[in-house]
């Protein structure tokens, strides 16, 4: 298997795609503490680390501060918890298509 490049080794251009795209699926609101997210403070948070095997998924990847973000370090998240407009709310995936 070849060409699966991680996330870390994919140009800034995708990784910022990456994070759009999880701010349009999410809003501003931070993954971790619920607070809104100021424009210039959001960075891109894998619920499940990729260090434990989280995936560069959309389903793993969430918009947070970059403050949350980095205090978090390797710790895992719920991958079904997600801030929506400031209030935590359980998504179950697996029904998503139901
Ligand atoms: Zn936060």
């Amino acid at each position: 298997m070849t060409g699966q490049r991680s996330y870390k080794e994919k140009p800034y251009k995708s990784r910022r795609a990456m994070l759009d795209r999880a701010l349009s699926l999410y809003g501003w609101a931070c993954s971790i503490c619920g607070g809104p997210i100021a424009d210039g403070d959001e960075s891109l948070q894998h619920m499940k680390p990729r260090s434990k095997g989280g995936t560069d998924d959309e389903e793993n990847l969430r918009p947070a501060h970059k403050r949350c973000n980095s205090s978090l370090g390797d710790r895992e998240i719920d991958p079904r918890l997600i801030v929506y407009g400031g209030e935590r709310m359980l998504i179950d995936f697996a029904n998503k298509n139901r």
